[in-house]
């Protein structure tokens, strides 16, 4: 590991003063930072230590919504008993990702920056060739084992998928992605990888992300995240959707829905076809699982991770229909 310098910020100006400097990283858990930095992918020459800056951990709810300080630990976060009743969706997503361990010590804000679990992109000492972690050297992944990659998304510079659960919950209820003076919505917040798989997000150099919010609305009351993976115990998504459902007053008609897959694309992905199809349809099982299919509409494969294309909608229509089998607004 290569010599760095440690600031522990006293205040997010100072913290942000400090992240717009040359190969400046923030540090929050240190969860994901501290893994790359040992196997060489990024190379820190600064560390700014953001967790003890006050009133950043904090979580509110009110009429309006969710508001989720940047430095609040996911378990937390997961285990809130106003986010598990009114927001159900963002706390399954936190307590189905990574392990107890990690949930304890890793922060929203960096759980949202984390980077993909492209084997490739993760040892530079085997594999030169990665767009992301090396501008215009190739993709190893193209040509390679790609089981865990994008089917959604992807350009022919890079294929990964992005890796995170709670983004995927948080696109599909319009939340905001808070910057201190400027807000973002989370779907824009991500950037597909296009020829500049490297620009992952829209944070500019000595930005940093202070907050999320969430707006309350009757779908995230009744919504679920449900994950499919190769463990239970603790793995990245092979497929998952984050789903909400409103219901009109006959209790049978969709009035609003909303559907996000992760696992599956290289960033968070919004199936709004999928929304679109059954808005104003009766909730019925047969409906919900050919509209389902659209959720995949446009994907493309390479080799080994064709089976997500078919277990995408699969996974969207369980998660509908889970939410349709628990009756009664929670
Ligand atoms: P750090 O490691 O401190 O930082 C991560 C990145 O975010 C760094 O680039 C840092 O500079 C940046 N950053 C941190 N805070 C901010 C901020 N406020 N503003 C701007 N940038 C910031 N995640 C899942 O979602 N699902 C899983 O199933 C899952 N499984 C995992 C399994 C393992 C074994 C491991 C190691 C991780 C797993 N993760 C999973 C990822 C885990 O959730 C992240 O490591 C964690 O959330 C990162 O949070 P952190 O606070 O530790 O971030
Ligand atoms: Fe790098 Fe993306 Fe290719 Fe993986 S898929 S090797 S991250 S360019």
């Amino acid at each position: 590991m290569r010599d760095f310098s440690y600031l522990r910020a006293t205040s997010v100006d100072e913290a942000r003063r400090a992240a717009a400097l040359p190969a400046a990283m923030l540090l929050a858990g240190g969860t994901t930072l501290l893994d790359l930095a040992k196997c060489g992918v990024v190379e820190p020459a600064r560390l700014i230590d953001i967790t003890r800056l006050s009133g950043l951990d904090a979580i509110q709810v009110d009429a309006q919504g969710a508001s989720i300080g940047a430095l609040a630990k996911m378990s937390r976060v997961a285990d809130d008993p106003v986010i598990r009743a009114h927001f159900p969706a963002v706390s399954e997503s936190l307590s189905q990702g990574a392990s107890a361990q990690i949930r304890n010590m890793a922060t929203i804000g960096g759980n949202l920056m984390q980077r993909t679990r492209c084997a490739y992109f993760r040892d530079p000492a085997v594999f030169s060739a990665c767009n992301k972690r090396a501008p215009g050297t190739g993709c190893s992944a193209i040509g390679g084992v790609t089981r865990n990659h994008a089917v959604l998304g992807l350009s022919e510079a890079c294929i990964a998928t992005y890796p995170g659960d709670l983004a995927v919950a948080l696109v599909a209820f319009d939340a905001v992605v808070h910057l201190g003076d400027r807000q973002i919505a989370v779907d824009d917040f991500f950037l597909l990888p296009g020829m500049t798989p490297h620009r992952e997000h829209s944070l500019e150099p000595g930005e940093m992300i202070t907050a999320v919010t969430i707006p309350a609305s009757p779908a995230v009351q009744r919504s679920t995240y449900l994950k499919v993976r190769d463990r239970q115990s603790y793995e990245f998504a092979a497929a998952s959707a984050a789903v909400g459902v409103e219901l009109e007053p006959d209790g049978r008609t969709i009035r609003d829905l909303r559907v996000a897959l992760g696992g599956v694309a290289t960033k968070p992905w919004r199936a709004r076809a999928v929304e679109n199809a059954l808005r104003g349809k009766a909730l019925e099982a047969e409906a919900v699982r050919r509209a389902s299919l659209l959720a995949v509409e446009g994907a493309v494969d390479h080799g080994a991770n064709r089976y997500k294309i078919e277990l995408a909608p699969r996974v969207v229509t369980r998660a509908i229909l889970k939410i349709a089998a628990a009756g009664e607004v929670r």
